[in-house]
């Protein structure tokens, strides 16, 4: 199944110069879905993970379905401002702007093995954000599971530098 051939791709959003990689058109094929799912967790299926960390939002659709597989917890990366409890929030750079991600002060239990879910990657920064914010929860990343990842934007090294191993379906030239 050519995965690749269900990403909608539209230019020039939200900014001029950006290729936006629209995967709600993948999301709605059922068997592309099913698909997404299961190979973004087949390199994790013999691994100890207790709990998948999503990033808000695509990343909690993809996230979700994929702690379900593993029968574990989800840990919610959301976006400033949305969690109702205590949080601890990291700011970062986007490919378009800034932003800062928060988790619940109480959202990983110290010491588990977490495996942290987005849709894409480009520089790398709302991943980065995400790992810090869990670490200093108290987690261990053991990896990070992408639909895409844009290669020339060098979210790559960002995870190399973290220590932290990553696993794409998908590549996507340019920005
Ligand atoms: P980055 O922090 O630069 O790695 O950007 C990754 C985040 O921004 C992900 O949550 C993506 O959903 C979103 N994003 C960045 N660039 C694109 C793009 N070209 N198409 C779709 N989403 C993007």
């Amino acid at each position: 199944m050519d995965l690749k051939s269900l990403i909608r791709t539209i230019p020039d959003h939200p900014h001029e110069g950006i290729m936006f990689r629209d995967i709600t058109t993948l999301f709605g094929d059922a068997r592309g879905f099913r698909r997404t799912v299961d190979e973004l967790v087949q390199p994790y299926a013999g691994e100890k993970i207790d709990a998948v960390a999503g990033i808000e939002a695509r990343g909690f659709i993809l996230g979700g379905a994929v702690a379900h597989q593993l029968s574990v917890g989800f840990i919610p990366v959301r976006k400033k401002g949305k969690l109702p409890w205590k949080t601890i929030g990291a700011d970062y750079a986007l490919e378009y702007g800034t932003d800062r991600v928060e988790i619940h002060e109480d959202a990983v239990v110290p010491g588990s093995r977490v495996l942290v879910v987005d849709d894409l990657i480009a520089t790398g920064g709302t991943t980065a954000a995400g790992i810090e914010l869990l670490r200093k929860a108290g987690a261990e990343i053991v990896a990070c599971s992408f639909v895409i990842e844009l290669p020339e934007l060098g979210g790559a090294k960002v995870l190399a530098d973290l220590g932290v191993p990553f696993h794409a379906l998908l590549q996507f030239d340019g920005s």
